[in-house]
């Protein structure tokens, strides 16, 4: 298949890259500037310009950003749409994080419609955040059915809500651009909370890592010592099986119009200091230990539920277990340690 991932340089769009190119699909996928495409490049060197090939958009922020990158030959026939920003260096939580989600993910639904009569699936990486209300008491459960009902006020009062309601906003306008306009695809979306993972994405150091795995990077090299950082959400989900979920909800027929919520369960902080202890025993001088674990612990009241059954049994996705992708992730990230 033909595919057209957005956001090729990202931490999770290089593994979907990479997955996409193992089971033989074909991808265009879009960068910011023709030096991200030389990285990109760079690290696939036997793969052919015909099964990896790349269209600079700047800002997908713009209208029509994407008119252009859906237009291939041979045509698109999926698309994968992973650029959203997640990051805190903002100035205004409204150019600098909900435009981007909102303005590039309606910009790219419409230009598909518009531009790219091949395409029947477009699958876009929303976020538990999307699902997880915390207005609900501890006991729910979360399923795919859920949303979170966070409002625009709530949004914009900071940068942390604004990422998120970005997420909520920006795959809300999704399936409502879908049940509006009755497109020539289908839509999915997968909904992972705190990913994690090796990293396999261009980076020049570890100031340049992307947000999520900054967490490990901080416990595992010495940053945490002395508190462990505070868990916020207590679901995970390793960045390998979250790739392979967005290339089976793209091939699958039958996950056409779902959400899919994807984790293997609960952990804490605690848990991943404590893999990095057990695997790496070198790294032990710099962990947080006794008091300055505490914060980091699971909350003994329990936490919410969560439901990822249909991402097993609809996707077929299996799920890796947290110590494995401790180990990957920061034996991923030692040889950038000065
Ligand atoms: P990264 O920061 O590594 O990737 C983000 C990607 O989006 C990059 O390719 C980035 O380009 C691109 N991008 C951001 N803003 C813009 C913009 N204004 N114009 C063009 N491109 C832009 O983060 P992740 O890989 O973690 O995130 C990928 C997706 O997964 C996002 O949609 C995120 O919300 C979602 N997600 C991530 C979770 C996690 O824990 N990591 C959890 C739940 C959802 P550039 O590299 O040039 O900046």
């Amino acid at each position: 298949t033909r595919t057209l991932l957005t956001g090729g340089s990202g931490f999770i769009a290089a593994h979907i890259l990479d997955a996409l190119l193992k089971r033989g699909h074909s991808v265009v996928t879009t960068v910011r500037s023709r030096q991200k495409a030389e990285q990109i490049a760079t690290s696939h060197p036997g793969v052919s310009k015909k099964n990896l090939d790349f269209v600079i958009v700047p800002d997908i922020s713009a209208p029509d950003a994407f008119d252009q990158a859906v237009i291939s030959d041979p045509p698109f026939e999926t698309v994968i749409h992973t650029a959203s920003p997640f990051h805190f260096r903002v100035d205004d939580v409204k150019k600098d994080l909900l435009d981007p989600a909102i303005n590039g993910t309606v910009g790219l639904l419409k230009a598909v419609r518009n531009h790219a009569p091949s395409v029947k699936r477009v699958v876009v990486t929303s976020s538990g955040a999307a699902i997880l209300d915390f207005s609900k008491p501890q006991t729910y459960t979360f399923t795919d059915a859920d949303w979170n009902n966070m409002t625009w006020e709530e949004a914009i009062s900071n940068p942390l809500n604004a990422y998120r309601a970005s997420k909520v906003f920006s795959e809300k306008a999704a399936w409502d651009f879908v049940e509006r306009e009755k497109p020539q695809y289908s839509l999915a979306s997968i909904n992972p909370p705190m990913v994690y993972g090796p990293v396999v994405h261009y980076i020049n150091d570890l100031d340049g890592l992307n947000t999520s795995n900054e967490r490990i990077r901080d416990i595992a090299f010495g940053k945490a010592k002395d508190g462990c950082p505070l868990t916020g959400v207590f679901l995970w989900v390793d960045v390998r099986d979250l790739a392979l979920a967005h290339v089976l909800a793209m091939e699958k027929p039958e996950a056409a119009g779902q959400r899919f919520l994807v984790s293997p369960g609960h952990y804490s902080n605690k848990d991943i200091v404590k893999g990095i202890w057990e695997a790496f025993p070198e790294l032990r001088e710099g962990l947080p230990m006794g008091d300055a674990l505490t914060p980091g612990a699971f909350p003994p009241e329990g936490w919410y539920g969560y439901d990822s059954t249909k991402s097993k049994k609809v996707l077929g996705v299996t799920y890796r277990p947290l110590k494995e992708c401790i180990i990957d992730t920061v034996n991923s990230l030692k040889p950038f340690v000065k």
